[in-house]
């Protein structure tokens, strides 16, 4: 197998539009098919409404120890962007491939693919495990079927490494995220007659401040100079209430999120505000309205991720891509969920800057793909 393979393989994967919204069905029966031809059987973890499906291929003897190979097969999505390629189909410049997904990630997936014939003709001394997601840009929600599955098959894979966009630099952490809709209702009045309402924005304002304080609180430490902003981070990105100027508004919402390292534990965070909520501003609201409430839902969640600097894993990793930077990164990956789900020992590491994912004209350089090509032969033995 050479470099054309890896081109072609990921040629065909661009030309599946595996934006998130569509089916990924196609591409994983493309992927069934390929890997049949070298021996090797998958089988696919659909989801509930059978749309999507990841699928999980060994090869080896199958048992403990195996090292998991593991990407996403969505994308996100071309609209409103402007690209100069068509992004379902590779186009070739510069010695850079353009697409959409050629970036994030299925360059991981092809060079993963392209290594099948090779490695599926060793004799290796621990198996390889193929995971392929659906639905990670919607929040890491496809792989988590995929990992309770792995966990009932019962084999106790050694490691794992997530092929998301890294330059191939072996990144060691990633701060976890979460991200909440808080719903205030209070009671509507004629705005000259405020005092016999209930205030939804005002009431909502006092949360907001609160959070806001709690991000400052964040910002003393702890510290890792390691990533870009080195400590955990919160803040309210959406607001709305309110009908008219001259009603005292009965409904406010707003969206939070944030973002916690590794030793800041996201429930204690969201504990705080929710008590505030239910001890302070909730009583104040029904002591005028005994129907007001707040509630709160979440949108999304995924765990933080950290490995050790001297795991074997890392170094291992570090000594075959010659990349020994210490990396932190503030983007999210299913790494988390396999670290904390499966206690695997997991690194973040594929070919691609993560600075060109989910742009327009996002491509991957055919340099970074013939380094994934060798990084994978070499681990996989
Ligand atoms: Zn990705």
């Amino acid at each position: 197998m050479t470099m054309s393979d890896t081109k072609q393989i990921l040629a065909d994967l661009v030309s599946f539009d595996t934006t998130s919204r569509n089916s990924n069905l196609e591409l994983v029966s493309y992927v069934e098919t390929y890997l049949a031809r070298f021996g090797v059987a998958s089988r696919r973890i659909p989801d509930l409404a059978g749309h999507k499906a990841n699928l999980w291929a060994t090869i080896g003897e199958y048992g403990d120890g195996g090292i998991i190979l593991s990407g996403h097969t969505d994308c996100v999505p071309v609209d409103g962007q402007a690209w100069s390629t068509e992004p379902y189909a590779l186009t070739e410049k510069d010695g850079r491939l353009y697409g959409r997904g050629a970036c994030d990630m299925k360059g991981f997936l092809a060079s993963v693919l392209a290594a099948v014939p090779e490695i599926s003709r060793r004799k290796l001394s621990r198996p390889v495990h193929i995971a392929m997601s659906y639905d990670e840009e919607t929040g890491c929600i496809g792989v988590r079927p995929l990992i309770t599955e792995i966990a009932r098959l019962g084999c106790r894979p050694s490691a794992c490494i997530v092929g998301e966009p890294t330059s191939m630099g072996v990144v060691t952490a990633h701060k976890g995220g979460r991200a909440y809709r808080c719903s205030f209702e209070g009671l509507e009045a004629h705005s000259s007659l405020s005092p016999r309402g209930v205030n939804a924005i005002q009431f909502a304002a006092r949360l907001v401040a609160i959070i806001d304080e709690l991000g400052e609180t964040l910002a003393l430490g702890p510290h890792d100079p390691d990533f870009d902003v080195g400590h955990s981070t919160i803040s309210t990105n959406m607001i709305e209430g309110g009908s008219a100027i001259n009603i005292v508004p009965r409904a406010c919402s707003f969206e939070f999120e944030f973002r916690n390292t590794a030793d800041i534990d996201p429930d204690v965070l969201f504990d705080r505000i929710q008590q505030h909520a239910d001890e302070v501003l909730l009583p104040l609201m029904r002591r005028k309205h005994p129907g007001a409430s707040i509630r709160f839902e979440q949108i999304y969640e995924y765990p933080a991720f950290e490995i050790q600097d001297g795991h074997p894993l890392v170094k291992q990793a570090r000594d075959l891509t010659g990349c020994n930077s210490r990396q932190k990164v503030a983007f999210g990956t299913e790494a988390g969920l396999f670290q904390r789900d499966l206690a695997l020992p997991t690194i973040v590491c594929g070919p691609g800057s993560i600075a060109l994912a989910h742009r327009p004209d996002e491509y991957v350089t055919i340099a970074d793909l013939g380094a994934c090509d060798a990084f994978i032969r070499a681990m996989c033995v």
